[in-house]
């Protein structure tokens, strides 16, 4: 373990408040377990609304002067700490492989350069962004909302704190992060990268607890002026509510239950294993993941083998060696989560082309779950209604372009899609009648700009690029300025 790590761990009792590390105040410890062999890693100590109320303290004491820095000094620090990622690429990598399961050849090409890529695009969002611009006589001027309450999952523990924080500091807000507390480690190792970057005091803050907490009474802090949450539609709600009293702005990145539609002129070939693929990254657990697959009736039978096939060459096992595609679920409650929801297809009769329930006697001391995919999956099932959060996908059929659109928009969520198809035009067409924040066509590259978000349950606002900063900014407009 790299000396980083282990400073980690050390840290577990402690809260990053006004630039230092201090003795979080709670009595409750809450425990950090590899879910690939169940072993103790570490046991942070809960925060406590003290802990918060100290937080909120040193951010708001430091918000005016952060809030008026020059850009150059904001770009400056936001360089550093995107060079310190860079640097720590290892460490972070292997920080989240312990804390959940991540296999750690795809924590490294993805959990931590994505990272730092929502680093960088904060910086060139910043570099040209136009605080003032005018309107005939009138100024329009953003300025930084204030002090913003971060809280964060254990999916992609690294990736959405950053998506977060560097667009705060980008536009000159302070910020008070609490991270999952079932991944808390790679959170801790961020915030000692912050200090290292020299963040001046008070500009970022850490809490570690529980949402119920620590999350709750930064929902409802007066002296918090936006939240920004990803997590469950449950905890994005109760957040949303905690915040009403206060008139704070909540911003709310929650669930998905993403749709897949293969045209009929798409390539089944490529398309097929690409789709699987994207719907297990991360084992199934991105809230984003195309985990609803659309496909002509008359493909049906075609698109089974090639999932199938597919599947046969993924290698679940222990995250830190190099030949595992698919590391163990992250944690117990959302492994059960997905031996339930498999339980739910069999029952509901969806066929069951491949995976099922773990039979208990493989790897026993690890939360792994097989990679499941049914097919001849009608939208109104649970499997194909709910989130899973887990390596499963469904398999729906269509007969007609209008059924495969109404099917892919069937659906309380509205996070992610995806279209496949030869013809651009039709694609494009189809692409614009799914209601969700964003659709991939073809299976592009990831684009750190692109705005991220939900319609309908799967949230509020936009993370990513320009629109996730504009979160950070009030708007003030000075008529007669010119
Ligand atoms: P979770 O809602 O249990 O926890 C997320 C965060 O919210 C944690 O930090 C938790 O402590 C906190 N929290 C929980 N209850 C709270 C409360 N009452 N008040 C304030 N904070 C509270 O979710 P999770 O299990 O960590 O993450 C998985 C979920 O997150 C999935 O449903 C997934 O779809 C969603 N997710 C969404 C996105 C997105 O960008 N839309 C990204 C990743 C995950």
């Amino acid at each position: 373990m790299t000396g980083l790590i282990a400073q980690a761990i050390a840290r577990s009792g402690d809260a990053y408040i006004g630039g230092a590390w201090v003795p979080a105040s709670g009595a409750e410890r809450l425990p950090v377990i590899n879910p690939a062999n169940g072993a103790l890693v570490a046991e942070i100590v809960a925060g406590t609304s003290g802990d918060l109320d100290r937080a909120v303290a040193a951010a708001r004491a430091a918000f005016p002067a952060f809030a008026a820095s020059p850009v150059a000094e904001r770009l400056a620090l936001l360089e550093r700490i995107h060079a310190l990622i860079l640097e720590r690429a290892e460490p972070l990598a292997q920080v989240l492989t312990l804390e959940m399961g991540a296999a750690i050849t795809h924590a490294r090409a993805a959990h931590v350069p994505f990272a730092a890529a929502h680093v960088q695009a904060a910086i060139e969002v910043l570099r040209d962004y136009a605080f003032l611009t005018m309107r005939g006589t009138t100024a329009i001027v953003r300025e930084p909302i204030g002090v913003a309450g971060l809280i964060t999952p254990w999916n992609w523990p690294l990736y959405q704190i950053t998506a977060k924080v560097a667009p705060a500091l980008a536009a000159g807000c302070t910020v008070v992060l609490k991270p999952s507390e079932l991944s808390p480690l790679s959170a801790l190792m961020f915030a000692q990268l912050v200090h290292d970057a020299g963040a001046p005091a008070g500009v970022f803050n850490l809490v570690n607890g529980t949402g119920s907490e620590v999350g709750a009474c930064m929902a409802a802090h007066p002296d918090i002026d936006m939240i920004s949450i990803t997590g469950s539609n449950r905890a994005g709600v109760l957040v949303a509510q905690g915040a009403a009293p206060t008139v704070k702005r909540v911003t709310q990145e929650l669930g998905g239950k993403s749709p897949n539609v293969l045209l009929p002129d798409a390539d089944f070939a490529r398309v097929v294993p690409l789709g699987v693929m994207a719907a297990f990254r991360n084992v199934g657990q991105s809230c984003s993941a195309p985990t609803r697959m659309i496909v002509p009736r008359a493909r049906l039978a075609q698109v089974e083998a090639l999932a199938r096939e597919t599947v046969e060459s993924i290698v679940v096992g222990d995250p830190t060696q190099e030949s595992t595609t698919l590391g163990p679920i992250a944690n117990q409650a959302q492994f059960q989560r997905v031996q339930t929801m498999i339980a739910v297809g069999i029952e509901e009769g969806a066929k069951l082309v491949c995976g099922g329930l773990r039979c208990p006697e493989q790897h026993t001391d690890g939360l792994y779950a097989h990679p499941t995919v049914f097919s001849e999956v009608s939208s109104a099932m649970r499997i194909a209604q709910e989130e899973i959060f887990g390596p499963v996908l469904v398999i729906i059929p269509y007969d007609d372009i209008d059924e495969a659109v109404a099917i892919a928009n069937d659906t309380v969520f509205g996070l992610g899609g995806h279209v496949q198809g030869t013809d651009l035009a039709q694609a494009r067409s189809v692409a614009l009648r799914i209601r969700t924040g964003q659709v991939h066509i073809n299976h592009p590259a990831w684009d750190a700009h692109a705005p991220f978000g939900g319609y309908r349950r799967s949230g509020n606002g936009r993370e990513y690029g320009a629109f996730g900063f504009e979160e950070y900014l009030e708007i003030k407009a000075v008529l007669g300025f010119a």
